[in-house]
Parts: structure tokens; C-alpha cells; sequence
């Protein structure tokens, strides 16, 4: 399907968030009238910071990928100094947002997320795409309640093995840090550290500094609150194991492992994926250009761009 976009045809509005080489802002695709999210990547950025196989990589994965729970690819286009990809607009704002605000999920909804979340890394992994970078910030929380994952800037299709130190400190794998190689069992680590932060309100290994958060991981030591679900705690026991041939979805019997696990005993798992079951918090969303669920950015300079869309914004630079 042929995706790319005019840029006179895109009315681009307010800023969503910021990511490393730019800005995600809402905008409108004026031939359809109909919203998307505009992540704007400068491209000057992407050379200075060594990052062009990553956005490389991102782009082609996003081209690929079609899930109820990740965001879709609406079209993308370049002019001189920016690379624009249109993504579907997912108005609930952050997961990471919304944690905030209510300190801590109850144990059927982090359970839900947790499945949710389980289904995405199921599907990438069988394309072999790891995703490498779980965080509540990525997970997006759609006007119908279900999570969409955004950011593929780091996910990476691998067979086997690969060495890039990239995640957010909090949750990055031992593997990682001891710089082993690493492939699917990281997405598998990062569960484990969100079905915590989800219910706890806290992460498992958390610090001021970074090192001593990499301390912590390498320990392995992970309390957990007394009112933690026994069940979840048995899960997140099976995921946040260093040693990756114990570590849940990542045995001979894969996602299954997790998916059969008891905290989802009696979840159906093709109604979730259909979108078939209620979700607890369904975000408030008065139209489709509603903003509110994300933070304010003051300076959101117009954008006014230069229109020199070219056959592909990815293979001319
Ligand atoms: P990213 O650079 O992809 O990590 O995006 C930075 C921020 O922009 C995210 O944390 C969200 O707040 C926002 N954002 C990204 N993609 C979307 C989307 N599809 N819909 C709404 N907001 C988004």
C-alpha cells in the first residue's frame, strides 16, 4: 500500500510529545479530514547522533507491522531538513501519565495491560522484531481503553543476537548491561518490570543515579509490597530472571508460559485481541482533535513546511 503524503496536505497542529530528534504534534490530513499523530524527525539530528539505522529500522518495521495494539503507520513524506511520519492518533494519552496520577493499578486492570502488552511482544517476536524499549511512556492508552505501543526507534528485526546498549535504565535486561548480546527474552525482561510498576506505583530496581539502578538489576534482588497479588508475583518472579534459560517466554514452550500463567487463568485472550472486553478506565475523549490528555507544550512554533515529498524519504539521503 502506497503511503506517502503530500505535505500541503497535512495541517499540522498542536505538540503530542518529544522524542530524541524532534517533536510529535497532532495534525490534520486535510484530504480526509481525519487526525493523525505527526512524529517530526530532524534529520541533521539523526546524522549528528549516529542514529540513521535506527530510524531506518523504525520506519520499515512500522511499514510492516498491523496490530489492534500498536500504532498504525498512516503515511509518512520528507522535505530538506525533516522526515514526518503520520501515525494513527491515540488520544488517552501515556499509560506513564495516567500512572502518575493514580499512583497504582488494581490487579484486574494491570492484569489486562499485562495481556495486552504480552500480545504485542507474541506478534513482533513471530516477525522476529524485538522491541527493546518497554516503558509506560511508549504505551499509549486509545478512547477505547486499550493500550497501543508507539516508538519503534529501537526495535530491531533480529534472528539471534544483538549488541546496541539502548532502553531506559530502570528497565534494562542484565543481558544488556553485561553487554552478552541480547534478543526476544529483553521484551520478556521488560514485562516483568512494568506488571511491577503497574502495581506497586514503583520500580523494582529504582535509584537517583544509573549505576546504582544497574547495581541493583545485576543483583537481582526484587522486593515486593505485602499487598502484591501472590499470582502476579509469581509471574513477575519468572520474567525479571537473569538467567535466560529460566526466563518465562523464553522457554521451549514460549509466550505460552505466560499466557497460561495462573494471574491469567480465565482470560480470553481472543476477546481481548478482538477488543471484546470492558476495560476499567476508559479516557475521556470529547472530540477527535482532543488534546487534553497529554501535557501542555508552550512553545509549539508553526511548522511551515518546505513541500518536496520524494519517492521514498528513507532511500535519498
Ligand atoms: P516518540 O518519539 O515516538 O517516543 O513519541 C514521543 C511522545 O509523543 C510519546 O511519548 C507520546 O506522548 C506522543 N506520541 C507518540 N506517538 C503518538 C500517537 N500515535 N498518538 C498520540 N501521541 C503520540
Amino acid at each position: 500500500m502506497d503511503r506517502r503524503l503530500e505535505l500541503s496536505n497535512i495541517e499540522v497542529l498542536q505538540t503530542l510529545g518529544t522524542g530524541s530528534f524532534g517533536r510529535v504534534r497532532l495534525c490534520r490530513v486535510r484530504s480526509t479530514g481525519d487526525y493523525a499523530a505527526l512524529k517530526i524527525l530532524k534529520k541533521s539530528d539523526i546524522l549528528k547522533m549516529k542514529q540513521v539505522d535506527h530510524v531506518i529500522s523504525e520506519f520499515s518495521i512500522l511499514r510492516t507491522i498491523r496490530h489492534p495494539f500498536l500504532v498504525n503507520l498512516i503515511g509518512f513524506t520528507q522535505d530538506d531538513r525533516y522526515l514526518y511520519l503520520a501515525l494513527e492518533f491515540v488520544a488517552g494519552g501515556e499509560l506513564f501519565s495516567y500512572l502518575r496520577t493514580i499512583g497504582k493499578l488494581d490487579n484486574n486492570h494491570a492484569r489486562l495491560y499485562a495481556a495486552q502488552i504480552t500480545t504485542m511482544f507474541e506478534y513482533m517476536h513471530a516477525q522476529n522484531i524485538i522491541y527493546r524499549d518497554l516503558k509506560p511512556e511508549n504505551l499509549l492508552i486509545g478512547h477505547d481503553g486499550y493500550l497501543k505501543l508507539t516508538d519503534f526507534g529501537f526495535a530491531k528485526v533480529v534472528e539471534g543476537r544483538t549488541y546496541t546498549l539502548c532502553g531506559t535504565p530502570e528497565y534494562l535486561a542484565p543481558e544488556i548491561l553485561l553487554n552478552k548480546g541480547h534478543g526476544k527474552p529483553v521484551d520478556w525482561w521488560t514485562l516483568g518490570i512494568i506488571i511491577y510498576e503497574m502495581l506497586a506505583g514503583i520500580d523494582p530496581f529504582t535509584d537517583e543515579e544509573p549505576m546504582a539502578i544497574y547495581q541493583k538489576i545485576l543483583k537481582g534482588k526484587v522486593k515486593f509490597p505485602r499487598n502484591f497479588d501472590k499470582n502476579a508475583k509469581s509471574l513477575v518472579k519468572h520474567l525479571l530472571v537473569a538467567d535466560l534459560s529460566k526466563r518465562y517466554g523464553n522457554l521451549k514452550n514460549g509466550v505460552n508460559d505466560i499466557k497460561n500463567h495462573r494471574w491469567f487463568s480465565g482470560l480470553d485472550w481472543l476477546r481481548l485481541l478482538a477488543k471484546g472486553i470492558d476495560m476499567p478506565y476508559r479516557p475521556t475523549v470529547r472530540s477527535p482533535d482532543d488534546t487534553s490528555n497529554f501535557s501542555r507544550y508552550p512553545d509549539s512554533p508553526n511548522l511551515s513546511p518546505i513541500v518536496r515529498a520524494s519517492d521514498d524519504p528513507f532511500l535519498d539521503w
